[in-house]
């Protein structure tokens, strides 16, 4: 419960004191009371980061005994599938962002404008500080503690760049809104450079040469986005340079979307090449100068170097300092990404979570478990189990591993059984050591969530609901049997919904691969597109922003003003 009166003062004292609000810890609004009648200070829970994870895990905490207070250095929410419209207009950046405060307002919760520079785990701290405040006249960043009872992590990724050479200095990224804005800006500026007189052939060919580094669905997004840029609108606002226009997508694996479906790649390299787009796929790059990109070719080790005006590097993300570090002093050192268990839990660490791109669910304990299930559940002397025991743990499994019934559903197979039939041709008595055998082909086949928004809002969203519950659910846990230790979980593990992925691919063609195995390429997939993310967008005015930005963009096309 808390004090509604007593907010209701502390509002009107804070108001006749000329709207400065005290935060104490006598502060009623941090207050609450036990089950008992006794007076206790609420649980302050921080979370860091204002993203896909972090917003999500907000929107739907609805807990009145914690205290929560955000802690990030961007003061909206940005919907970042959206982000490659914005690097040629199609979108304005304001469209596709949510000013947190609105949120925070609503809730009642508490936001510091900073980043977390050191989580300090065992005394249940960390360390802030605020951004360089240059443009509102404070050019000096504070630093301040703060404490916590529950810690949760939200801070993403940033882009990785491999330590390969010249990246940091001379690429752009594709992550924040001010990368795309940078990018839109970039762009417009190549092709008014390109337009001067007196400029030769070869100069107007290394200015109008854009290089996409990253076969992924950003890169790829990207290249298809500027493509129609330069189609739709160039061919029109600058004629005259057109011809000397360049796009080189570059990518060291064999395909590009190798992610996706393999009818999806074929289609993609396909169009790109009638589109002109010159793709090069099983090259490397190993270094970026101001003025020249160099790949290596995987096949024959020989290096090209190419003159270029701009380069957009997207290969993907890395681990942020602050969670490196934390990693060190947990024990974590030797990961490549910070591990929680199931229930989003850091590993060896209490009272802190973590979710979305920061984090991943540790697989290396699934074998072990899932031998523990077994032999929990296995009471005969021959180590086997018959059809409906077998089931049950099967159940049991991928109730805990999410991921273990992905695998299976993606390999069209119902249940294990059907698995341990192609193994042994008998699914009415299954012995362990068979069971391990096919588990251990699922082992190797499973792979950790992907880095993407569905995952991090579905991860807020669960584990804002346990919050919800937490009182409930200690009294009376839901979760399965413990089989290290007796009782039961507090919640049901974390259970990860593919709802499916778009590659937009230009000209208004989207590719789709949905739930089941379906694959939809086309102009048809590109209004599910539209209707899909326009839906998604968080609120109604970023929503009625975005249509109007597609509607605008149809009728009058892209905005070609370098500001
Ligand atoms: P983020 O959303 O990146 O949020 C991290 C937050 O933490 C930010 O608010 C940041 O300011 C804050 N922060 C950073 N450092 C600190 C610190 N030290 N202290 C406190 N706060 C900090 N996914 C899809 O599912 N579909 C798509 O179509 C799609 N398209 C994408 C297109 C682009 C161009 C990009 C870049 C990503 C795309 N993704 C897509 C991936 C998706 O955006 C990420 O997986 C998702 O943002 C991860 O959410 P998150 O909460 O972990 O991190």
């Amino acid at each position: 419960k808390t004090y509604p009166s007593a907010a209701k003062l502390l509002l009107l004292s804070t108001c006749s004191s000329g709207g400065v609000l005290v935060y104490s810890d006598s502060n009623p609004l941090k207050r609450t009371l036990t089950a008992d009648g006794q007076e206790t200070k609420k649980k302050k829970v921080v979370v860091l980061g204002s993203g896909w994870g972090g917003y999500s895990f907000l929107s739907y905490l609805n807990n009145p005994n914690y205290d929560v207070q955000v802690v990030s250095p961007r003061n909206f929410f940005l919907f970042t599938p959206l982000l490659p419209s914005v690097t040629n207009g199609t979108v304005e950046a304001r469209s596709i962002v949510e000013p947190i405060r609105g949120l925070m307002r609503k809730k009642g919760f508490e936001y510091t404008e900073a980043e977390c520079v050191k989580i300090d785990a065992s005394n249940k701290k960390i360390l802030c500080r605020s951004k360089d405040g240059a443009s509102s006249g404070v050019k000096d960043t504070k630093e301040f503690d703060m404490d916590y009872d529950v810690l949760v992590i939200a801070v993403g990724a940033k882009p990785n760049t491999f330590n390969t050479p010249g990246v940091e200095e001379n690429a752009h990224f594709l992550k924040e809104a001010e990368d795309a804005l940078k990018i839109r800006q970039s762009v417009i500026n190549s092709f008014e450079r390109a337009s001067l007189p007196d400029l030769t052939e070869e100069e107007r060919k290394k200015i109008l040469h854009f290089v996409v580094v990253g076969g992924g669905p950003t890169g790829v997004e990207f290249s298809a986005e500027l493509h129609d840029f330069l189609v739709e609108d160039v061919a029109k606002i600058y004629p005259k340079v057109q011809e000397f226009t360049r796009i080189t997508l570059l990518e060291a694996g064999d395909h590009i979307l190798n992610m996706f479906d393999k009818r999806i790649t074929a289609f993609a390299e396909e169009k790109f090449q009638r589109d002109g787009i010159d793709l090069k796929t099983k090259n490397m790059v190993v270094g970026v100068t101001a003025d020249e990109i160099s790949t290596k070719e995987i096949a024959t080790g020989k290096i090209v170097s190419e003159p270029y005006g701009m380069v957009v590097w997207s290969t993907g993300i890395g681990i942020r300092p602050v969670i490196k570090e934390f990693m060190h002093q947990i024990g974590q050192g030797q990961r490549r990404v910070l591990a929680t268990d199931e229930w989003l839990r850091v590993e060896g660490c209490d009272s802190v979570y973590a979710l979305g791109d920061t984090a991943t669910i540790n697989q290396r304990r699934v074998m072990e478990d899932i031998a523990a299930i077994f032999s929990k559940a296995d009471k005969g002397e021959t180590g086997t189990l018959n059809k409906k025991e077998f089931k049950s743990v099967v159940k049991d499994i991928c109730q805990r591993y999410p991921q273990v019934e992905l695998y299976l559903k993606k390999k069209k197979l119902r249940n294990i059984a059907n698995l341990l039939k192609s193994a042994n041709g008998d699914d009415t008595e299954v012995n362990i050591e068979t069971f391990k055998q096919a588990f251990s082909e699922v082992d190797t086949q499973m792979k950790n969530l992907p880095a993407t928004a569905q995952v991090a809002s579905q991860q807020g969203k669960y584990l804002a609901k346990c919050f919800n519950k937490m009182e409930k659910c200690e009294k009376k846990p839901e979760g399965p049997l413990r089989f290290r230790g007796e009782g039961r979980h507090r919640f049901q593990p974390f259970r990860y919904r593919h709802f499916g992925s778009f590659a937009p691919l230009g000209g208004e063609q989207t590719a789709a691969e949905l739930p089941g195995d379906w694959v939809s390429i086309g102009h048809s997939s590109q209004w599910l597109w539209y209707s899909v993310y326009a839906s998604k967008l968080v609120s109604w005015r970023t929503r009625s922003l975005v249509v109007s930005d597609w509607v605008r963009r149809f009728i009058f096309g892209r905005d070609s003003s370098s500001i």
